[in-house]
């Protein structure tokens, strides 16, 4: 049977002009994921959000929320709770007045409501200050406060972390995960800083220029970054036989030439020694490990923008 995704798009294309903003990206969040999509500036995250959270319209291609297709998504948008772009706060208002304005828009009057929109964000303590007087950090946890108000299934944030100080990225990472782990609320979460996602996101989407290079799980992407062996050989079948025979499980098959190969990282010597007593022939072996950065920009076309 085939796997019911929360929220799916296929082959979603976004034009403006001649431009492709999007195309033909196809993405799947399941229910309880923390997705991250990352891409950097103008790789097309927005443009995703601002489609699936019903603001603008795919040029082609769909996607389908709760089950539902986008032409019945409105039935499902207060599922849903998005913030894009700067969040939209009264800056003469207290966190308490803005949130009362949105649940009072939205129909929410259950007793306590707001305290407990508060507590959830970590910002009960914040009394008569106004919003203008909020750190960017506190500004982002009133958004995401705002974007809770109805209790949605899905959360949808873009870029809730871009210039945050370290302090203010610990609060609302450990906000997001707290949604996540005692409301069970899925999030998707755009950000062009892997290294900063990957602190707690669960699945990923890389997007560079439009188009969606991969998705991976949180073990796929530790796993491409880890500290590691190359070996490129004549033969890998061969190899590998010899390998375990020198009592290495922890390896991978690349592709027809290439093993990385995770224990044993000092024993490049050895493993050369031994695959060439067996007429193997190493077309290389190297020591190899990327940061989460560097694997990022190497998917995305090195440096350069
Ligand atoms: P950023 O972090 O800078 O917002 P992003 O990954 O969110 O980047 P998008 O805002 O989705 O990128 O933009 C993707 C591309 O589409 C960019 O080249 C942008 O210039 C273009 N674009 C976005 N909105 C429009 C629009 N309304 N009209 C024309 N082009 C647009």
């Amino acid at each position: 049977m085939e796997k019911e995704w929360l929220l799916e798009t296929s082959q979603m294309t976004k034009q403006y002009g001649r431009h492709k903003a999007l195309d033909q990206v196809s993405l799947h969040v399941a229910q309880g994921d923390i997705y991250g999509l990352i891409g950097r500036n103008g790789a097309g995250k927005t443009t995703i959000l601002r489609i699936i959270s019903g603001l603008a319209q795919a040029t082609q291609g769909d996607y389908r929320i709760f089950g539902k297709d986008s032409r019945q998504a409105a039935l499902e948008r207060s599922r849903v709770g998005a913030l894009i772009e700067e969040p939209g706060l009264y800056p003469d208002m207290t966190a308490r007045q803005n949130l009362k304005v949105k649940c009072l828009a939205m129909g929410m009057r259950r007793e306590g409501y707001i305290e407990e929109l508060l507590q959830t964000v970590g910002l009960a303590d914040t009394g008569n200050k106004k919003a203008r007087n909020f750190s960017l950090g506190m500004r982002q946890r009133l958004g995401i406060a705002l974007a809770l108000v109805g209790d949605p299934d899905l959360l949808i944030l873009d870029e809730p972390i871009n210039g945050l100080d370290p302090q203010g990225f610990v609060e609302v990472r450990e906000t997001l995960t707290k949604l996540n782990k005692e409301k069970h609320i899925t999030i998707v979460i755009s950000s062009h800083i892997l290294d900063e996602l990957s602190k707690f996101a669960t699945h990923y989407g890389i997007i560079h220029n439009g188009t969606l290079l991969e998705e991976l799980t949180r073990e796929e992407l530790l796993s491409k970054c880890c500290e590691r062996i190359e070996l490129k050989t004549s033969d890998t079948g061969r190899a590998c036989t010899v390998i375990e025979a020198m009592g290495i499980r922890n390896y991978q098959v690349k592709d027809e030439y290439t093993i990385h190969i995770f224990e044993r990282l000092d024993d490049s010597g050895d493993i050369t020694m031994a695959l060439s007593k067996e007429g193997i022939k190493v077309l290389g072996i190297a020591l190899k490990s990327e940061s989460l950065e560097e694997y990022f920009l190497n998917l995305t076309g090195g440096g350069k923008e």
